[in-house]
């Protein structure tokens, strides 16, 4: 339909989403391993396109989420080589376009639809979703973990939220005090240490964990047995459980976060002139490793 070549369907455009399907159970792959699986905007907009194109297709009834590679995802992508923050997003919500905004306009509206807006799409899926995640999954990557039915970890997974480094209350899709107990929501954000697979298990925020080599097949085996339920039934009951988390309040707690974030990068903005307090990609993965006790 498009009379002109937009930047996200270049034929330069790498493949940074595979998409597969299998005994009824579509696997989608987060492909950019050399950069931990890092989320561009180019990268989300085919996570899109994969996920309706499993909704779109009746044979898929179980939707898989997993990264290539040693890491789920390292987050959102804040400094790679192919980082795209200068491109016009694909928009699916009906936000203008933010690339040429100023003040705190910009960054607000790029996250209302091209984080917030996306995760809240990808929760709504009606086909029953799981997160399959091996080594890290951090900020960003929490968030598409978290917005998948299921999360099935290998024991070398671990989860974290490194943000408040950023003075910011967390990553955008704010699920944190959802997925875990209030009190160990605090502690994953203030300490913004590395929580292992074992540990998130116990508060119920990973459903299984098994060994790394036996990941895959145990995902295809939890995913197949979903598989053989019927379409609608597995689609009501995805609502109804979505409808219980929002009467507790969850959508309603994320729009407010959601503002309390956007107040800090403004304030950020205001106070060193760069959104995340001036820590780039390298300086976070520097004080990582500070605080992993690596450097
Ligand atoms: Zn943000």
């Amino acid at each position: 339909m498009a009379t002109e070549a937009t930047q996200t369907d270049a034929p330069e455009t790498p493949e940074y989403v595979t998409y597969r399907v299998e005994d009824k159970i579509a696997w989608v792959m987060l492909n950019r391993p050399q950069y931990s699986n890092a989320q561009n905007y180019r990268l989300l907009n085919q996570l899109d396109d994969a996920f309706r194109r499993a909704v779109d297709d009746d044979e898929v009834k179980v939707i898989v989420l997993g990264g290539e590679g040693k890491h789920f995802s390292a987050g959102h992508d804040i400094g790679t080589p192919e980082k795209d923050s200068q491109f016009e997003r694909e928009r699916k919500d009906l936000w203008w376009d933010h690339s040429n905004k100023g003040g705190a306009e910009r960054q607000y509206v790029l996250e209302q639809d091209g984080y917030l807006g996306l995760c809240r799409r990808w929760q709504a899926i009606p086909k029953p979703t799981i997160a399959m995640v091996q080594g890290g999954c951090i900020a960003g990557g929490l968030m598409l973990a978290w917005v998948c039915d299921l999360i099935i970890a290998s024991d070398d997974a671990f989860f974290q939220d490194p943000v408040v480094r950023m003075a910011s209350p967390g990553v955008e899709y704010f699920a944190h005090a959802f997925e875990l107990p209030p009190r160990v929501a605090r502690e994953l954000l203030y300490l913004g240490e590395r929580m292992p697979a074992e540990r998130a298990y116990q508060y119920g925020m990973v459903n299984r964990v098994v060994p790394r080599a036996e990941l895959r097949a145990e995902v295809a085996r939890i995913a197949g047995q979903i598989a053989a339920h019927e379409r609608f039934g597995l689609a009501l009951t995805k609502q109804a459980v979505n409808l219980v988390e929002d009467l507790r309040g969850k959508r309603t707690a994320m729009d407010g976060v959601f503002h309390m974030h956007h107040l800090a990068h403004a304030h950020n903005q205001l106070t060193t002139g760069h959104l995340v307090g001036g820590l780039d990609a390298k300086a976070m993965a520097a004080a990582n490793k500070k605080q992993a006790g690596e450097g």
